[in-house]
């Protein structure tokens, strides 16, 4: 299955070979058990301003840019573009909620994979449309010295955010390194589709309520149950990526 996955990737970009350099991270949902949170916030926002909203729409726009995804749901109920200034307050009161929640805690198994990533010299790249205040100094308590200014897509880098290939295409340009030569970490369908938009590799794994064919329809080219799975299976995969070469 690992092995079709690569094959199928590298006959579809007319590529002989994934030679690892980089690996980049989406932040929530991936390296912190956030999302559960953000949710929470957008359901009880866009609620108390009457607008229909489910936790599962929640998790189907995640990794859009805030604005987008309130613009979205504007449309959707008046069938008009919000006002600018509507979208600005409700996204501000959306992360005046999720402030207000306990600190979200880094994903089991995020920590031990970076870990083996920098022992084997491939460089963690994070890739997050969030612009949280407190995400520098979250990162860098929670995974200390393994993601630095240098290696970091924001919220304030790109124009587009995801399903857009913007923020990865960024990614791959600040680690210096080609789409075949990295890898894409994501919970998100629509940050599945911006890794795959990129042409690079795109490794899902679903740790919220999704159902897992979400994912795989987006275009992710492996899925691990949770980050965990993915840590445990990386030194086999790493030696997939390796060995696996066409002519
Ligand atoms: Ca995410």
């Amino acid at each position: 299955m690992v092995k079709d996955s690569i094959l199928s990737y590298l006959r579809r970009h007319a590529c002989h070979h994934i030679g690892l350099k980089a690996v980049l991270f989406d932040m929530d949902g991936v390296l912190f058990n956030s999302m559960h949170y953000h949710a929470q916030a957008w359901v009880t926002v866009m609620r108390s301003h009457g607008f229909d909203f489910t936790p599962e729409e929640a998790y189907m726009h995640e990794g859009r840019t805030g604005m987008s995804t309130i613009n979205l749901i504007y449309r959707r109920q008046y069938g008009c573009d919000a006002p600018a200034g509507l979208v600005d307050s409700l996204y501000e009161e959306k992360c005046a909620v999720f402030a207000s929640f306990p600190e979200p805690e880094p994903m089991p198994g995020a920590l031990q994979l970076l870990q083996q990533l920098k022992a084997g010299g491939i460089q963690p790249v994070l890739v997050t449309g969030s612009g949280q205040h407190s995400l520098f100094r979250r990162l860098d308590h929670f995974f200390p010295g393994m993601f630095s200014r240098p290696y970091m897509v924001t919220a304030y880098d790109v124009k587009q955010g995801k399903p857009n290939p913007e923020p990865y295409l960024m990614g791959l340009t600040k680690a210096d390194v080609q789409p075949w030569e990295a890898m894409v970490v994501e919970n998100a369908p629509l940050g599945v589709q911006a890794g795959v938009a990129a042409g690079i590799f795109t490794v899902a794994v679903n740790t919220g309520p999704l159902p897992d064919k979400v994912l795989l329809e987006s275009g992710a080219d492996l899925l691990f149950s949770s980050m965990q799975d993915l840590c445990d299976r990386w030194q086999d995969l790493h030696q997939m990526f390796s060995s696996i070469t066409i002519v």
